[in-house]
This record gives C-alpha cells, sequence and structure tokens, in this order.
C-alpha cells in the first residue's frame, strides 16, 4: 500500500528544495564551479522549471486520480534519478558535488515504495554514476561540454574505486533507510488495526448498553452515577444528562438501604416509583468496577424489572388454584343436582296431597323456588366451569339480536327498557350461535337490572381492522346506574356480583366465551352515567 499522504509531502518538499535551487541560481547568480558556460546555467534553469511543472502535474494527478498512485510515485523517483544525473553531467561529472542527491533518491524510494524498490534504485544509481564517469574517462561526454581531462587526472584506478565506494554506499543506504522504513510500515499498520480494533470494541459496547432489555449503570467510588442506560432512563423517568454525577440513592431511593453493600457485591429486591405513578418491583445486583491494581473504583448495576414475572406468577398459582377447585366444585354441583330434582319432585308430590293446608302451602313454596333458584345457579356455574364445545359458524349478528329481542320481549325486567337493535344487516361473526345468544341475553339483562325505571340499551356495531385480522366491534351501551372503577376492575370475576339475588357467574361466563372464541371485551363504566360493555369478536 502506497500513502498518499507521504507521496504529497515528498513532492512538496521537492517543490521546496527546487525553489531554493532555482532561487539561489538566479538570484545570487551562483555558478558551480564547472558549470562555466551559460549554456549549462540555462540547462539547469530550464531543468529547475521542468522539475516545478511535473511536480505541480503530479499533485494534480495525486488529487484526481486514486488509482494511478503507484505508476506516479514510481514517475516521481525516475525524474529525481534523470535530475540528479544531468544535474552532475552540467557540473562537472567526476568532480560534481551532486553525487550525493543519488542517496535521497534511494531514501525516497525506501519510504514511498517497499525495500524491493530501494535496492533496484540503488542499482539503478550505480549504473547511472559508472555510465557518467566511464563516458567522460573515455571523452564520450565531449560534446555535452564535459571534459575528459579531470577523469583522466584522477586515473583509472581511483575512478574505479570512487564507483565501488560509491556502490557499497548506495547499498548500504538502501539496506538501513529500507529496513527502517519496513518497521516503521509494520508499526502502523499495526497500531491502525489496533485503532479499528478499539473504535469496533466501542461501538459494540455501546451498542450493548444501550439496547438490553435490562439496567445497566456504573457509580464511581462517591456513589454517584457515570453510565446510566436507556432502560434505566424508562425507569426513572431520568436522562443520561440528567443522571449523570447524581448520587444513586438520590435517582432511585429505593436503593437506601442497600448502600452499604454497593461495592461489595449486593443484591436485593426493592419497589420503585416509576415515572407514570405505577409502582415496580425491581431486583439488583452490583460487581465492584476493578481499575489498575485491583483498586475499586467504582459498581457496576444490573438491575431487572420483576413486577411483570411476579404478577404472572402469582396469575399462574391462582389459576392454578382456581382449575383445582374448578374440576372439584363442577363434580360436586353436578352431584347436588341430581338429588335437588328429587327433592323438588318430592315436594311437588307431596303437595299435591289433599291434607296439606294452606300454611304448608307456602312452605312447600318456599322449597320450590329456593331449589329452582340452587338449580340456576348449578346450572350458570357448571356452565362456567365447563363450556359447552362451541360450533363456529358465520352468524348474521342483526338476526341473532333481533331473536333475542322478541324473546324478551315479556320479560317484566324489559318492561320499560328499549332495546335499539343497530347492528348493521350484513356484519357477520364466526360464532357458535347458541352461545352467542348467550352472551348478549347476559349483557341485555345485566344492563336492563342495572336501569331504575326507563331507560335504553343502545347495539352498535361496526367491522374494523387490526393488524391483518378483520374483527367486528360491537358495544352494548346503557342508561343504568354505572358502576365505579373498584367494581370494573372486578366485573369477569366469578361469584361477583352487587344484587341480591345474583349468581355473579354471568359476566364471566361471557368473559370465557368470548376467549374460547378468539375474542376480547372490555368495560367502560361510570358510577351514575351508565355502561358500555365492548366485544372484539373475529369476523
Ligand atoms: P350477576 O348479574 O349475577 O350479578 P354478572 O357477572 O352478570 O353477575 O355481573 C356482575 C356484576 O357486575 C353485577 O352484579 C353488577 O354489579 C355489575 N354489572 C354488570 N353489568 C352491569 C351493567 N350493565 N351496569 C351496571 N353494573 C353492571
Ligand atoms: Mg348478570
Amino acid at each position: 500500500m502506497i500513502d498518499r499522504k507521504r507521496v504529497f509531502w515528498f513532492i512538496l518538499l521537492r517543490l521546496l528544495v527546487v525553489s531554493v535551487f532555482l532561487a539561489t541560481t538566479i538570484f545570487l547568480d551562483v555558478r558551480t564551479y564547472d558549470v562555466g558556460t551559460d549554456i549549462a546555467q540555462k540547462v539547469l534553469i530550464r531543468l529547475m522549471g521542468a522539475t516545478y511543472l511535473f511536480s505541480l502535474g503530479s499533485l494534480v494527478v495525486l488529487y484526481r486520480s486514486r488509482r494511478e498512485i503507484r505508476t506516479l510515485t514510481y514517475a516521481q523517483i525516475v525524474w529525481d534519478l534523470i535530475l540528479v544525473t544531468v544535474m552532475i553531467l552540467i557540473s562537472g561529472g567526476v568532480t560534481s558535488p551532486y553525487a550525493f542527491l543519488y542517496f535521497l533518491s534511494i531514501i525516497s524510494a525506501s519510504t514511498l515504495l517497499a525495500r524491493s524498490q530501494a535496492y533496484y534504485t540503488a542499482s539503478l544509481c550505480v549504473i547511472l554514476y559508472g555510465a557518467i564517469l566511464d563516458f567522460q574517462y573515455y571523452g564520450k561526454l565531449a560534446p555535452l561540454g564535459l571534459s575528459a581531462y579531470p577523469a583522466q587526472q584522477y586515473g583509472a584506478a581511483y575512478l574505479f574505486y570512487l564507483i565501488f565506494l560509491h556502490c557499497a554506499a548506495f547499498f548500504l543506504t538502501a539496506t538501513l533507510a529500507g529496513h527502517l522504513s519496513e518497521r516503521a510500515r509494520r508499526s502502523e499498520s499495526a497500531f491502525q488495526e489496533k485503532a479499528i480494533d478499539y473504535e469496533e470494541l466501542e461501538r459494540l459496547n455501546s451498542c450493548i448498553v444501550s439496547t438490553i432489555d435490562s439496567g445497566l449503570l456504573t457509580i464511581n467510588p462517591d456513589g454517584r452515577i457515570r453510565v446510566f442506560n436507556s432502560y434505566m432512563e424508562r425507569l426513572t423517568g431520568l436522562s443520561q444528562q440528567q443522571a449523570y454525577d447524581r448520587p444513586l440513592c438520590e435517582a432511585i431511593p429505593g436503593l437506601s438501604p442497600f448502600e452499604r453493600r454497593f461495592f461489595d457485591g449486593g443484591q436485593g429486591e426493592f419497589k420503585h416509583q416509576a415515572p407514570d405513578g405505577g409502582q415496580l418491583l425491581l431486583s439488583f445486583k452490583s460487581v465492584p468496577l476493578t481499575g489498575k491494581e485491583d483498586a475499586t473504583v467504582g459498581a457496576i448495576f444490573d438491575i431487572h424489572d420483576l413486577t411483570e414475572m411476579k404478577r404472572l406468577a402469582a396469575e399462574l398459582k391462582r389459576a392454578d388454584r382456581l382449575a383445582a377447585v374448578g374440576e372439584l366444585s363442577a363434580r360436586m354441583a353436578h352431584e347436588i343436582r341430581n338429588p335437588l330434582a328429587a327433592i323438588s319432585g318430592s315436594v311437588q308430590l307431596v303437595a299435591l296431597r289433599p291434607w296439606v293446608d294452606e300454611k304448608d302451602k307456602r312452605l312447600f313454596s318456599i322449597i320450590l323456588r329456593e331449589t329452582d333458584r340452587l338449580d340456576g345457579l348449578l346450572r350458570d356455574f357448571l356452565f362456567y366451569a365447563k363450556p359447552a364445545q362451541p360450533t363456529k359458524i358465520p352468524l348474521k349478528l342483526h338476526r341473532v339480536i333481533a331473536d333475542l329481542c322478541a324473546l324478551l320481549s315479556t320479560d317484566p325486567r324489559l318492561e320499560r327498557v328499549t332495546i335499539e337493535n343497530r347492528v348493521p344487516e350484513d356484519l357477520v361473526v364466526v360464532f357458535d350461535k347458541d352461545q352467542c345468544s348467550q352472551v348478549f341475553w347476559n349483557l341485555v339483562v345485566n344492563s336492563a337490572e342495572a336501569i331504575a325505571g326507563e331507560g335504553s340499551i343502545v347495539i352498535e356495531a361496526c367491522a374494523v381492522r387490526s393488524g391483518d385480522k378483520k374483527e367486528a366491534r360491537i358495544s352494548v351501551r346503557d342508561s343504568g346506574s354505572g358502576m365505579n372503577q373498584a367494581e370494573v376492575r372486578r366485573v369477569f370475576e366469578p361469584f361477583f356480583t352487587t344484587k341480591k339475588g345474583g349468581t355473579g357467574l354471568g359476566l364471566a361466563t361471557v368473559y370465557r366465551i368470548v376467549e374460547t372464541h378468539g375474542g376480547r371485551m372490555v368495560v367502560d363504566s361510570e358510577e351514575g352515567a351508565g355502561t358500555t360493555v365492548t366485544l372484539f369478536l373475529p369476523a
């Protein structure tokens, strides 16, 4: 890999050197002692000028194209070699002071390219330098204005010695500079790799901290918050900036009782007030954060929200208990119904006997009424505890409600109540026919019972979309007495009733039926303002 920046600096440096050279040549009129002629001076100035242009052109190419950089670098080295050779030629050949400039070319080849290129350059230098000296010795350079006289004066042996000396020095330079720049390159790339690794680690780290599904925070030895991830922001309603440097026990007061164990692996559960006012149950675990030489420089906290888990566990436990109790009581209810039927039948028979007087008849009728009520309760209960398997069919809801209204028209509870069936005629729900009637019978009767005196019940429906499912939203709204919020929360509980003769199983059964059909329901009510029960049924 060739470093563009290095090539850039190299070209800039050469520009500077050439400028100095040009300036001294032109303004100070410095003449190297063998460049006696004006022609040589002119050639030198032109060569410098050309170098100038070449350098500027190279800079442009360097910035324009990204691919030509290797060729460009080779061109720099070759240009330098030519430049030095010409300078030596016009400044006296063997007596020229510029032979040392070859070293610079070798060094730049090793720093810009690689060690092998440094050796090639050194070889080229030897060839060029040797050729100049040889050609000068044999008078071949006389046409260029270079006389053979000084070379011949040195003698062949001395020239040979000179070439050998330069050859050794060139290769030594190539070896040394190549070695050094190779090392520099290697450590540079190692450093770069490390830097990339650190960057990646840093990114990974912050990504994990911000996305994990639990609270993560760190404190310093004074108990002040440092890291505070986004889960913690949600739990406390404080932003990272607001939390930074706050005492932990101030940001999360529930942790205060554990303060003394923060730095030696404390853990525990505590209550916490969520930003929306809800009560949360959180658990925490702290681990000391150690720095150099195992000194404690803080603590790291892992915080979990246990609220939902605890609630689910409690619910599961209750559901388990209820299931067991339900199974048992359903069997008992079944067993009770048989003797109840026998009692009721026998009492009816006894009541027909001629010697029964009026007083006994009244007692018998009480027995009959109460056994009927007991039977009704057991029937409801059995239905709740063991609902029949539904046969789901497409039902026209409007028809079902209309039939129900006809059925209820003789019911005394609905005497002064009007029912408005606003369900669209073409609305279809997938439901069991009998259970559908049962659901709306329960809802309408509840509404009717909540209305003292005159009132109305409105049944509305429309098709809605939730996600990719089609649903029917049906609401039963009454102008009855309504309920308070505590009652609303309990309406679906089995045996919850506020009525004297109520079983508290109506809405519990409705809920169960709706659930087994894949629907859901909500109750909205306000004391004195009536109640709206909304069902979402699969359409
Ligand atoms: P029950 O009708 O036997 O009392 P339900 O499960 O049908 O049992 O209803 C439970 C309780 O919910 C009722 O006792 C009543 O307090 C309340 N409730 C249900 N529907 C309504 C309504 N439409 N308006 C007011 N209260 C209602
Ligand atoms: Mg009811």
